[in-house]
């Protein structure tokens, strides 16, 4: 059989491209950021291992336009297409199944994401799709629908996979149960670097100080938390799965030592802690991986991190932690169950930075019971951290309820959804209805922006120079540019809805 992982090219009527993968919440960037999608990549590379003829399709990153894009995906006759849905680009994806149907009629169209899986028939009745994944686990479900598949021409009369909702015909779908939650993840492979093209995702990354750049094979599948109200890894049907340390360390070995990576991503949406974390980290060290000049980073939570782990984190040569901070009031804290005070945000700050580590925080606004004091708490908090140097870098985003997250069906059940339409849920524009005008969050995304720029933020980073480390210095003089740019398209992308009536 012969299978394409697809990511096809989508563009709004601004000419940027929608971000669709590594459960992103999707964005249209002009200048756009190419995420490597982790489960997915192992996914292509199992079924490829398998003996399928596997082709990587991901018409963003490979730089191809769309009607390109069709065009050679159609030409290669494929017996089975992967997508990957999430809530902004349903309605394109519906479309798109149907004319990709018209064109290969026999092709197996499988959907994957957070999206169809939360609402498969939805999709079945929307399109002429024929399979919803309704596991996030696609690899360890790939690896055993495609074989099945193969073997059985009755395959959508019966099917003892489990975790799938298939299409027997127009309206009659087969239901195969509750996937399974926790896999061992150390049976699938590492990402097949060279399959997936690997260097068509090591450039264009904020997120990198020293390019090539990559991201590892997530070490936590979803995450180990997983109660933050707006998240995608919150769900009944979601736990976590963990990957081991050694199986890692190889990983990361290779990638330095044979591809030659400079700064390693792990993009888990928490990865590890405790124990895990500091024997991954004296391995890295045993290994002799630090003094390898690569950095290495990942996604944490606050209060996740002592100071034992850190100073062996750091010793590791870690640089980019990224954490979620989201709001600075107390009672946005609570609402979004973050788990976490604000005595941890400034404790853990401080720790990271005392060991040379560079925090970037994600902050979120518009949430629809924010108030214009909790707003400006978060703005002032925000440029605080940022001034007194513990934190480095920063991100921003409107709060937009997705894929039938906790927070997406309190929006509806509050009633305070602006509009239903999936397309308007792009990040782009508030859509829930708020006690002050929308316009005071655009602002306050510009302003806490307007940090990158301030001279006592400047003045900050100049500080560090003295601690004569390569990274402050590489950060004030390579990537200060690279940020640069990348504020400024943030602040267009996010404010451009200013003035609109809400
Ligand atoms: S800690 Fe991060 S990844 Fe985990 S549920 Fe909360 S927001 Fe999601």
């Amino acid at each position: 059989m012969k299978i394409a992982i697809s990511y096809p090219p989508i563009v709004n009527d601004q000419g940027q491209k929608a971000m669709v993968s590594q459960n992103r919440n999707v964005q249209f960037f002009k200048k756009p950021t190419y995420l490597l999608p982790v489960v997915h990549g192992q996914a292509a590379s199992w079924l490829k291992n398998l003996g399928y003829d596997v082709l990587w399709d991901d018409g963003n990153a490979q730089l191809k336009d769309f009607d390109q894009w069709f065009r050679d995906l159609v030409a290669w006759r494929p017996d089975m297409v992967v997508f990957e849905s999430t809530t902004p680009v349903m309605k394109f994806y519906w479309k798109l199944v149907d004319q990709l149907k018209s064109a290969c009629p026999n092709c197996i169209v499988v959907m994957t994401g957070y999206h169809s899986m939360r609402r498969p028939e939805e999709t079945l009745d929307r399109c002429q799709a024929d399979i919803i994944l309704r596991s996030n686990h696609i690899d360890f479900v790939l690896r055993k629908l495609v074989p099945y598949i193969d073997e059985h021409s009755n395959w959508r009369d019966h099917c003892p996979i489990e975790g799938l909702v298939i299409r027997r015909d127009e309206k009659d779908y087969l239901d195969t149960g509750n996937f399974k939650q926790i896999e061992p993840l150390d049976l699938s492979p590492d990402v097949d670097r060279d399959l997936v093209r690997w260097k068509d995702y090591a450039y264009e990354n904020g997120n990198y100080l020293q390019v090539p750049g990559t991201y590892a094979t997530s070490v936590i599948r979803d995450c180990m938390f997983g109660k933050c109200t707006f998240c995608r890894y919150n769900g009944p049907d979601l736990t976590f799965s963990m990957r081991s340390v050694e199986k890692s360390l190889d990983e990361y070995q290779r990638l330095v030592e044979d591809y030659g990576v400079r700064e390693i991503f792990d993009d888990s949406g928490v990865w590890y802690r405790g124990a895990e974390a500091r024997q991954f980290a004296k391995g890295i060290i045993d290994r002799g991986l630090h003094k390898k000049d690569c950095y290495f980073g990942f996604n944490t939570r606050f209060g996740y991190m002592d100071e034992e782990t850190v100073a062996l984190l750091a010793k590791a040569n870690f640089r980019f932690l990224l954490i979620g901070m989201e709001a600075s009031d107390e009672e946005t804290l609570a609402r979004l169950n973050k788990g976490y005070s604000l005595e941890d945000v400034e404790a853990n700050l401080k720790l990271f930075t005392k060991y040379g580590l560079f925090p970037h925080l994600t902050i979120m606004v518009g949430y629809y019971w924010q108030t214009r004091k909790q707003l400006q708490q978060t703005v002032d908090t925000v440029k605080r951290l940022m001034f007194e140097g513990v934190a480095r870098t920063l991100q921003v985003t409107l709060c937009t309820p997705l894929d039938f997250t906790p927070y997406h069906q309190e929006c509806s059940e509050e009633g305070v959804l602006l509009t239903d339409d999936y397309d308007d849920f792009d990040m782009s524009k508030l859509i829930v209805k708020t006690p002050i005008p929308h316009d005071e969050y655009y602002a306050a995304i510009r302003d806490i922006y307007g940090v990158a720029f301030h001279p006592k933020f400047v003045g900050r980073q100049v500080q560090f120079l003295s601690r004569m480390r390569k990274s402050d210095w590489q950060f004030l003089f390579t990537y200060g540019t690279r940020a640069v740019r990348r504020v400024n398209q943030h602040v267009f992308n996010l404010t451009r809805h200013e003035g609109s009536p809400a």
